[in-house]
């Protein structure tokens, strides 16, 4: 009779790349995946904020309640931070860190023999390479998650993800190729490239093959079956004219740009310890436009900062309207114990931080919908993955990274060139041409 079990994960899409590669080596091992009354629950956890610590371990006392004879294993950046919280819940079998995930598959198979509690959490400072973690099939149908990166050196004051993931290691070249014809054999078209610091991609100093991000872009579209490929996020002082030059060539770069700005003051940003101020940001935001016109520009913010000055969200509104991003993420800043902000005097209240987020949120709604609107008569192409909300439509994201919705007849995963015709709903609505 096969083992069963089940992956719960929290936190950002290399956590979820994590569980699905996790999953797959448990696959090869012989075991089976089951949601309920698994014999295994293996809960992958985040600590980036102190909410996602006390979801994790609700998660696990959870698993444990509704599983009393299940094997619990609990692994992710939550116990690398916090390994002897996670040791007094009660009901944990097995506990790893962030970087040695691939050895749950055997750490289970050992608690199944040994019944005895195992805790193998690895020093971040020993750590020098990266997990070569692979996935050749991904329950999303459409858009395939490549982790091509771990850890950060940043040290932006409000982050604990340099604590959780250590240092910055970049996997090898082949094997991110190889993963891409593995998935594009497998009928996957987009590709995104994904890690916690993607633009500290071949950075590490011990590298002894040097490469860059854009090698990694130029070499994945180099796999036929790869028809377009998205950045998950990059840091604005990556962007060079080569750089943009050389993504251009390939033809299969999607002009999607996620440049995390975080604020548009820079006393704030020097504040929280972020390597650009605002006219750098602008200088290169306005560098993609002359290589990609139509790129989207989508950004993190975080109102409430430590200090800020009601000043610096005016710095932060002007700047905004300046850039005119396609899509605003908003965060209220929240104190996380371990960092440097939460020891930072001159905290701002709730209250203040509610107005902010909202002032910021309903500027978001007017710029968003004006770079919607500049969209009708344009010509985008969009990969289609779902029958839309809207009746009788089919919908997919454009390049640049829209939702895109046709009454055409078109199957899912198929790219087509879409002519604009409007704007409903905050959505582009189109004909196939
Ligand atoms: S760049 Fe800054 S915010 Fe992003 S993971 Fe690194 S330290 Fe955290």
């Amino acid at each position: 009779m096969k083992n069963t079990f089940n992956i719960l994960t929290l936190g950002c899409k290399v956590n979820q790349y994590e569980s699905e590669a996790i999953e797959e080596l448990f696959i090869n091992r012989g075991f089976e995946k089951q949601e309920d009354k698994a014999d295994i629950y293996v809960i992958n956890t985040c600590t980036v904020t102190n909410m996602s610590d006390r979801k994790s371990r609700q998660t696990i006392s959870k698993a444990r309640k509704e599983n009393p004879n299940a094997i619990i294993a609990v692994m992710g950046c939550y116990s690398q931070v916090k390994p002897d919280e996670v040791k007094k819940i009660e009901g944990v079998d097995i506990i790893l860190g962030s970087r040695n995930k691939e050895d749950v598959v055997s750490l289970c198979q050992d608690f199944l023999n040994d019944k005895k509690q195992i805790s193998d959490i690895i020093s971040l400072s020993e750590t020098k390479t990266i997990e070569e973690l692979q996935i050749e099939n991904q329950s999303e149908m459409t858009r395939a998650y490549i982790k091509i990166q771990d850890g950060c050196n940043m040290y932006c004051s409000y982050c604990m993800i340099p604590y959780a993931r250590g240092d910055i290691s970049s996997r090898n070249m082949d094997s991110i190729v190889e993963e891409a014809k593995k998935l594009t054999d497998n009928g996957f078209k987009e590709i995104v490239l994904t890690g916690i610091h993607v633009s500290s991609y071949g950075k590490e100093k011990a590298l002894k093959e040097k490469s860059d991000l854009i090698d990694v872009i130029e070499n994945v579209a180099k796999v036929d079956g790869v028809k377009r490929i998205r950045l998950s996020s990059m840091e604005p002082r990556h962007i060079s004219r080569d750089f943009l030059e050389r993504m251009k060539k390939t033809g299969k770069a999607c002009d999607h740009f996620h440049l995390s700005l975080q604020s548009g003051s820079n006393h704030i940003l020097k504040l929280m310890n972020r390597k650009y101020d605002p006219s750098l940001y602008k200088e290169k935001v306005e560098l993609i436009r002359e290589y990609f016109p139509n790129a989207g520009i989508t950004t993190d913010i975080i109102v409430g900062f430590p200090q800020e000055t009601e000043e610096d969200h005016k710095d932060t509104l002007e700047f905004i309207k300046e850039i005119g991003f396609s899509k605003i993420h908003v965060f209220k800043y929240s104190k996380r114990t371990g960092t440097v902000a939460a020891t930072m005097s001159g905290q701002i209240n709730g209250n203040i931080k509610k107005e902010r987020s909202h002032d910021i949120l309903k500027l978001e709604e007017k710029i968003r919908k004006d770079f919607l609107q500049k969209q009708v008569g344009n010509t985008l192409s969009v990969l289609f993955e779902t029958k839309s909300d809207m009746d009788g439509f089919m919908s997919g994201y454009s390049s640049n990274y829209l939702r895109v919705n046709v009454k055409d007849k078109v199957e899912t995963n198929q790219i087509k060139d879409v002519l604009i015709t409007e704007v409903k709903d905050n959505e582009l609505i189109g004909k196939i041409i």
